[in-house]
């Protein structure tokens, strides 16, 4: 914990901290790093010889010497140390063993009987114990295990304070796995987790600020405001689903109207399908809807098989999705906005109408500054994301916990 350390431990911790966020990014020499972070050279080679002993930094090869001592690049040793990140989804447990650059080692996945805390925290000891033997890592070798949930969290205790997805009110999932494990625990919202993991490790370039939008059952957003998740006071940042953007609109589960969830996300989508199967207006779905009870997979189905009346409630949510992104990117100024979920299976219908009410609804100015795309990550960004929380505070700490 940093605040049990002396005031001259803090400045350490923060300038090694500062030397490893660079050379996480990419090898550097000494005198570079000394230029990079404003730290003195005396400093940096002190600080650097430390996290060389401690395993998390090491010297990669010799540069070509421009007069004096030839420079040495160092790097980020990103093998030094083990995650775990574990995402619970309402059916399922994922998790990966990654190592500290967040590049999966291992997968592994358990189906839930049903999704009471109890079940959760089974299964969730489940895949990490079965990471752990098949990967012949202990358990205390970890460096922390972060877990992804749908639901607000309370960080700093791990408690998750709200699930609707789960069915959950204060359940304290870290306390509880952190006891049962005996290695750190961090919680964190998925939505927060897959933008933070867009963030370091789509490979498309580093941005800062970012905005995550999940399009699934349920309609969320996580933030990365300068390099780190936004969680707001109480947690709650990200609740783009409870945007009004009809107020004439359905009802929606918070007790408001027309928001965003009630008008657009999977399980509004396939109450449409179900008002269009009984319409007659879907040929298609009212032949789908004697075989099953519909989901938004049968509209996106029927809509990509031609199916006029499916196509129209997709362009339809396109279109509030695009206005009530823009409107967030408008207030928070940021560059990068990515969507994940799967109703991006709807592909261009969905896409098109989205991007157009996206950059119709933007600050005309920022239009060319500001990026729209697609996760590249996929379903695995919130497991990634996970780890990659724990690894982040890690480093933080200047390689400690
Ligand atoms: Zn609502």
């Amino acid at each position: 914990m940093l605040r049990d350390l002396s005031h001259y431990e803090q400045v350490k911790v923060a300038n090694q901290s500062k030397l490893l966020r660079v050379l996480c990014q990419k090898p550097a020499t000494r005198s570079e790093l000394a230029r990079l972070t404003g730290l003195s050279p005396a400093t940096v080679t002190n600080l650097t010889k430390e996290l060389i002993a401690q395993g998390l930094v090491q010297e990669s090869r010799t540069l070509e010497s421009v007069g004096g001592r030839p420079p040495v690049l160092l790097e980020f040793n990103s093998m030094a140390g083990k995650v775990i990140g574990v995402r619970i989804s309402r059916t399922r447990v994922q998790a990966a063993l990654v190592n500290l650059g967040a590049d999966a080692l291992a997968w592994s996945e358990e189906l839930l009987p049903d999704h009471s805390p109890e079940a959760v925290l089974q299964a969730a000891l489940a895949v990490v114990g079965r990471l752990c033997v098949r990967n012949r890592v202990n358990l205390e070798e970890l460096v922390g295990v972060g877990v992804a949930v749908p639901g607000i969290v309370q960080e700093a205790s791990g408690t998750v304070r709200l699930s609707t997805f789960l069915n959950w009110r204060e359940v304290p999932l870290g306390s509880l796995l952190q006891e049962a494990l005996g290695v750190p625990v961090l919680v964190q919202r998925n939505g927060n987790a897959s933008a933070l993991a867009e963030c370091y490790l789509s490979g498309e370039g580093t941005v800062t600020d970012l905005l995550y939008v999940h399009l699934g059952d349920g309609i969320g957003a996580g933030l990365v405001l300068d390099g780190r998740i936004y969680s707001g006071r109480t947690g709650r940042a990200g609740e783009i689903g409870h945007n009004i953007v009809d107020p004439h609109g359905p009802p929606c589960l918070c007790g408001n109207r027309g928001c965003l969830e009630a008008l657009v996300s999977g399980n509004a989508l396939a109450k449409q399908g179900q008002q269009l199967a009984a319409s007659g207006k879907s040929p298609y779905l009212q032949a789908a809807a004697q075989e099953s009870p519909l989901t938004a997979g049968h509209l996106i189905a029927a809509a990509l098989q031609g199916d006029a009346a499916a196509g129209e409630l997709l362009v339809n949510a396109g279109q509030y999705i695009g206005k009530a992104v823009a409107g967030i990117v408008n207030l928070l100024d940021m560059d990068e906005v990515v969507l994940g979920g799967d109703l991006l299976e709807a592909g261009e219908i969905l896409l098109d109408s989205l991007e157009r009410s996206f950059y119709s609804a933007l600050l005309p100015f920022r239009v060319p500054e500001v990026r729209l795309r697609v996760s590249t990550i996929g379903p695995k960004a919130g497991v990634l994301g996970a780890a990659t929380v724990v690894i982040q505070h890690f480093l933080s700490k200047g390689g400690r916990y």
